[in-house]
């Protein structure tokens, strides 16, 4: 049923705003660079580890993959995921011209 824990499955993974709009907490923004990144350089899905290891589920298996920064916490798990380093943590503050 429902409530009985023994039906779901052991893994579970966090969605978009479980934890509220955690994008504020950001101190480092992390940006991907399609020119390193495989799915966008390939024009097809692969990869997709920022994905998979994002632990509030912001990345999209999109190509190029996107972020959501509304809700992205900015902890760089991504970042030190991807196996091309196609991820760069970009201090938030030099966006804050870019965001007005
Ligand atoms: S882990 Fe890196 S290379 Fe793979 S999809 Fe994400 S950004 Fe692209
Ligand atoms: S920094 Fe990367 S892994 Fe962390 S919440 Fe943001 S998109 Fe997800």
């Amino acid at each position: 049923m429902g409530n009985d824990y023994r039906s779901r499955t052991s893994h579970s993974k966090s969605g978009p705003g479980d934890a509220g709009k955690t994008g504020s907490w950001r101190i480092l923004r992390p940006v991907i660079d399609p020119g390193v990144c495989i799915p966008a350089k390939r024009g097809a899905p692969a990869c997709y580890m920022c994905w998979l290891y994002c632990p509030d589920g912001v990345i999209s298996r999109s190509i190029p993959p996107t972020i959501d920064y509304e809700y992205c916490k900015g902890c760089g798990i991504c970042a030190e995921e991807c196996p091309t380093k196609a991820i760069t943590m970009v201090e938030e503050s030099s966006f804050i011209k870019e965001d007005k």
